[in-house]
């Protein structure tokens, strides 16, 4: 099959990554050419020898574009979502999908009519600080992974314009949240149960400028998901607690650590230490005797990066990495999040 030709719908800060390099450097799909509703972003766009369309109905009318990619503001992706298929265009999307469920089942009856290919851009899948965590979840290096805490902390605020609009699907839960809850299901192989989450109102009240949510999961693993705004000091990326041992991952750096339980039937008791006013050895550091420290595992996904998935997919040779009932699951749960914020109380997840 030939290369796929994509149109680039949105050429903001997403789009034009998109453009340039995820699609334009990829040898299974091509940017054939990009339309922006903004003049200037044509006009950069033109600049950089893309070619333009001047409507989203002249990208759909040409017969030589096989599928678009959406880069929009978050409202505006079920529209053109559905246009396009009904156009008889492959999609990928970009997270969030939708603003919630229901927008999301609407193109999902459209797919199911048309028979195209829609996927979204859950790019943070292929993340090495990602996939080594899901290393050590699957290969047990630390034993079971008994609670699992994911954050990303900013000092920056809110970016950008429409991100601070509800109606344009801004807050931080549609933002960074998508990312860290798809990360969560797509790695944790056990339903999820219930959910309770904060939401944040630091920079202002329109949307939530950042969010705690603590997921629980059928087989026991309870996760913590975070996203702040105005964290001048940042937590680790990842903390995660196995039965035998405790990682950690610092930052997008990948630098970190395992320490293990050494497996010993020697007792070596650590030495007590001072801690403020006391002393104690609880919390005194175990003894050297009694651990083991190792690096981290290698991150590697052993799954097609997006693009050439998407392509095999159209060619009917894969399955979606990034299935739309995952997708659908993680609106659902965002759905939930929202609700146990409003009525500050664990929610359910219907089995
Ligand atoms: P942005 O504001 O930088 O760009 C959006 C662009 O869309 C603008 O140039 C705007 O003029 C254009 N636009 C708006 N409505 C349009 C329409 N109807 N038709 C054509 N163009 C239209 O926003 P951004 O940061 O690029 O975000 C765009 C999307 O990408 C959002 O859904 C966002 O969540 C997503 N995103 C994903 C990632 C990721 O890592 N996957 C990262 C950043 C943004």
């Amino acid at each position: 099959m030939k290369k796929l030709n994509f149109v680039v719908i949105g050429f903001g800060g997403m789009g034009s990554y998109h453009a340039r390099d995820l699609i334009g450097k990829n040898e299974f799909v091509t940017t054939y050419g990009v339309y922006d509703i903004a003049e200037d972003k044509q006009q950069t766009a033109t600049e950089e020898q893309f070619t333009t369309y001047q409507s989203y109905e002249d990208v759909l009318r040409d017969k030589a574009v096989d599928a678009v990619l959406i880069a929009t503001p978050n409202d505006s992706h079920k529209d053109l979502a559905i246009q396009a298929l009904k156009s008889g265009k492959h999609v990928v999307c970009e997270k969030p999908v939708t603003m919630d469920v229901a927008e999301f089942d609407a193109i999902m009856e459209v797919v199911e009519e048309t028979g195209k290919v829609f996927m979204v851009h859950q790019n943070r899948r292929w993340d090495e600080d990602f996939l080594i965590i899901r290393e050590l979840y699957r290969q047990k290096q630390i034993g079971d992974l008994f609670q699992i805490e994911s954050r990303v902390h900013g000092a920056n605020g809110i970016p950008g314009d429409w991100r601070h609009l509800k109606k344009h699907g801004g807050g931080m839960v549609l933002d960074w949240g998508v990312h860290l809850l798809d990360q969560m299901l797509f790695m944790v192989d056990s339903p999820l149960v219930s959910v309770y989450a904060d939401l944040s109102y630091v920079l202002g009240d329109e949307v939530d400028d950042g969010f705690i949510a603590h997921l629980t999961f059928e087989n026991g693993v309870k996760a913590q998901v975070e996203v702040g705004t105005s964290n001048f000091i940042k937590l680790p990326r990842w903390y995660v607690k196995g039965l035998k041992g405790t990682g950690i991952v610092h930052d997008w750096d990948l630098s970190g650590n395992l320490v293990m339980q050494k497996e010993t039937t020697e007792k070596v008791a650590p030495t007590p230490i001072r801690a403020g006013q006391g002393l104690t050895k609880t919390m005194a550091p175990p003894s050297e005797e009694m651990i083991v420290r190792d690096t981290l595992p290698a991150g590697k996904a052993d799954f097609s990066e997006f693009y050439e998935n998407f392509y095999h997919v159209v060619a009917g040779e894969q399955e979606p990495v990034v299935k739309n009932e995952e997708v659908r699951d993680v609106l659902v749960l965002i759905e939930k999040i929202f609700e146990s914020a409003e009525k500050n109380q664990v929610c359910h997840l219907e089995k």
